[in-house]
């Protein structure tokens, strides 16, 4: 079997910010390579902080982060940032496009941030999602000139334009109407499948998490069941 994209072991977290709580109980989860996993539970659960500890933006108060092989602890801040940007890539429920870019200005900010010039392979590869995404004939527009679902839209062709390993979403639909959520939902997936790219897909909505390769799900800070649909 390959290796993992991610394994949480035994990981708790407390936050201790005047008061100490603890929000995370001895999290276990492997992610396989292009396996799409919805992480369900109730608000409040714990899955954002479970996401940001996947996503090297927090670290556990106990246990491990393995990704790429290597153990999260063991990273200072570049490699760790290094790590984000070339296996991550991260979709939230508000879709942060910057206001005055354009949407291929947007999609290509973090290659840009990268210091990659936009030319080549990686322009054809986000033409190529645009496209699929049905994005093309508003690729010059500005983010507010674009329904919600579309701006989702092109949040996730950012996410992907890194040919990430593993996506991270939080809640990506809770912001969007029954039929928007889901039409972005079926396009995450599909995309998933084609490109064999392994998403974490946080959700409270437990009807999103029928078509999937696993669900998870979470109970004041414990995972207390996985199936596979
Ligand atoms: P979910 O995403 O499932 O709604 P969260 O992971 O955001 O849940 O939050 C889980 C619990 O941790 C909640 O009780 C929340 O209030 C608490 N929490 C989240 N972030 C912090 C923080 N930075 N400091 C203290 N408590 C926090
Ligand atoms: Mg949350």
């Amino acid at each position: 079997m390959n290796d993992p994209v991610i394994s949480l072991r035994g990981i708790d977290k407390i936050y201790d910010q005047g008061v100490r709580t603890q929000v995370l109980f001895g999290v276990n989860l492997d992610i396989a390579a292009g396996e799409f996993v919805a992480l369900v539970g109730a608000s409040g659960s714990g899955k954002s902080t479970m996401l940001n500890l996947v996503g090297l933006l927090d670290t556990p108060s106990a246990g491990q982060v393995l990704i790429a092989g290597r153990d999260a602890a063991t990273l200072d801040e570049d490699e760790r940032s290094r790590l984000r940007r070339e296996h991550l890539g991260f979709i939230f429920q508000s879709h942060y496009l910057l206001p005055d870019f354009d949407i291929m200005e947007n999609v290509f900010m973090p290659c840009r941030l990268r210091g990659e010039v936009a030319l080549g392979d990686s322009w054809k590869r986000v033409e190529t999602l645009i496209e699929t995404v049905g994005l093309s004939e508003h690729r010059h527009k500005r983010p507010h000139q674009l329904s919600g679902g579309q701006q989702q839209r092109a949040a996730i062709v950012r996410a992907l334009a890194n040919e990430p390993r593993l996506v991270l979403a939080d809640e990506p639909t809770g912001n969007l109407d029954t039929q928007t959520r889901d039409v972005v939902f079926t396009l995450m997936r599909d995309l998933s499948r084609k490109r064999g790219q392994a998403f974490l897909l946080v959700t409270h909505d437990p009807s999103l998490a029928v078509d999937v390769d696993r669900v998870v799900t979470i109970r004041d800070g414990r995972i207390v069941d996985e199936r596979r649909p």
